[in-house]
């Protein structure tokens, strides 16, 4: 269980944010802006006790400015509230990540936050125009909004996670929903193929939404069937899926997953490497894109598999971070680890995570959130360990992967943030640079009471 905080506070407006932390000064509390906990780097976790600044009630949606084309909302807005509203008026964010039913824009915010379209629309610091917040000092700061000149003061605060500041506001960029969306999926023959057709593609242009490179695991695992849709309950289920296979499952998962170099070596049985790609925007401008990167995929090897692995991928696009639980009731454990690297450095980086990890855990990897200079490798581990060492085992998977990746030239997280998680390796990554965010820190929280510890502060 995560450190409790000592208080939990759930401000509704600003002046209250600043009442709270004017309090917290006066008496040298550590206090830790919550969102909705989705993260997953222990970002919110209350190592020195303190304040809990619970930011839901902040959770107001101004109009949407139609010539601007940007919305005010407020940090604790969830993320499904915020896009269903925009969609109900014609206009999109564009930013929807896994967690869109458990996140909020100030967790956004923090954490430097992307969506699954991000290679379209941006990860969230390129969404924001200006942000409100309240620093450490317990000063209510409104940054300047584009086109400005100077330096970007809500770039500074952005991607701070707690440590500097608390958001309360954001004026964010929003797009008419698009008119059309073209599907396609292919397959490569191998994994560095597949990453050839990605570069080559934002290189000439092209940008899909949605771009998703599966490795020969997670192309078996993601497999051809069409995605299943339950009309039952799992209550109503009959006895054989509820209770049957589970137990099976809690059998044998130890038993496979306590051998992983055997099932990691089998990769080399697989030898498809799926991609799935989807343009959005104006009708024909989506169609004619979907067709240059049919050209330019084939040119490079792939077969086309049409429309439907890329709808299968939409129709279930939330689906998959719910299922971790079962591996757990399985007795076994599993975790995923994202990072990004820059195109030259994206295979080694894929190649040495696996070493390092295949006599450990049972590895997957997909690619996804391409840009110009590179993309993001988001792995996903299963493994299981005798009684009494999981958690021993399941740190140093943590510990190896990092360094691997690290060695091998990724950075430290693509979207998932750092926390504490992360915290001694973003400090050894930014080489000169820690003593400048060590001067911001003394400059916006002189007390050293916000978030504690988080990014290594
Ligand atoms: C199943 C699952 C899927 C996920 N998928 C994605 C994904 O696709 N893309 C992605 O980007 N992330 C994803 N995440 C991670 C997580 O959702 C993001 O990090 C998200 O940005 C956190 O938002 P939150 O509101 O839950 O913040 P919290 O978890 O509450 O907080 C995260 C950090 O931000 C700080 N913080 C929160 N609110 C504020 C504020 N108002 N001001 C200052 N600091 C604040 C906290 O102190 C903490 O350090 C996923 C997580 C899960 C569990």
């Amino acid at each position: 269980m995560p450190p409790p905080p000592d208080l939990v506070v759930w401000p509704s407006t600003e002046e209250e944010v600043q009442a709270v932390i004017a309090v917290a000064r006066r008496r040298k509390l550590p206090v830790i802006p919550y969102g909705a906990g989705s993260g997953v780097c222990g970002g919110t976790w209350a190592t020195h006790g303190g304040v809990a600044l619970d930011l839901k009630r902040l959770d107001r949606i101004g109009p949407v400015d139609a010539t601007a084309r940007t919305v005010d909302a407020e940090a604790g807005v969830m993320g499904e509230t915020l896009e269903r509203r925009l969609a109900s008026e014609g206009w999109q964010l564009g930013h929807t990540p896994s967690s869109i039913y458990m996140s909020t824009v100030g967790g956004w915010l923090a954490a430097r936050s992307a969506g699954q379209l991000s290679s379209r629309w941006g990860k969230i610091e390129d969404m924001v125009l200006s942000v409100r917040a309240v620093l450490g000092t317990g000063e209510r700061l409104e940054t300047p909004e584009r086109p400005f000149s100077g330096p970007d003061v809500a770039q500074l605060l952005i991607g701070s996670e707690g440590t500097l500041c608390a958001f309360t506001r954001a004026r964010l960029r929003v797009f008419p929903l698009p008119e059309g969306r073209a599907f396609h999926g292919y397959d490569f023959k191998t994994v560095a193929d597949g990453l050839e057709a990605i570069r080559v593609m934002f290189r000439a242009g092209l940008r899909p939404s949605v771009v998703r490179l599966y490795d020969p695991f997670d192309t078996a695992i993601v497999g051809d069937k069409p995605p299943h849709v339950s009309t039952t309950s799992p209550s109503q289920a009959p006895a054989l899926s509820r209770e049957l296979l589970p137990a099976l499952f809690r059998v044998l998962a130890p038993q496979t997953l306590g051998r992983p170099g055997l099932m990691n070596r089998a990769t080399h049985l697989l030898r498809k490497s799926r991609l799935v790609l989807v343009f959005e925007g104006e009708a024909a401008r989506a169609a004619d894109e979907d067709a240059a990167a049919r050209t330019l995929c084939q040119r490079l090897g792939a077969v086309s598999l049409g429309p439907q692995p890329a709808e299968k991928w939409l129709a279930s696009r939330y689906d998959v971070s719910y299922r971790m639980s079962k591996v757990f009731e399985g007795g076994a454990f599993a975790d995923t680890f994202e990072v990004a690297a820059p195109w030259e450095r994206v295979y080694e980086v894929y190649q040495k995570v696996r070493e390092a990890v295949a006599a450990h855990a049972f590895v997957l990897c997909h690619f996804s959130h391409a840009y110009l200079e590179g993309c993001s490798l988001y792995f996903s581990f299963v493994g299981a360990a005798p009684l009494g060492q999981e958690r021993e085992r399941y740190e140093s998977i943590w510990r190896i992967a990092l360094s691997a990746a690290q060695s091998a030239g990724a950075n430290v997280s693509h979207h998932h943030g750092v926390g504490l998680l992360k915290a001694r390796a973003l400090q050894e990554s930014l080489g000169e640079g820690r003593h400048a965010l060590k001067m911001l820190k003394d400059f916006f929280d002189p007390d050293g009471i916000m978030n504690p510890g988080k990014l290594g502060l």
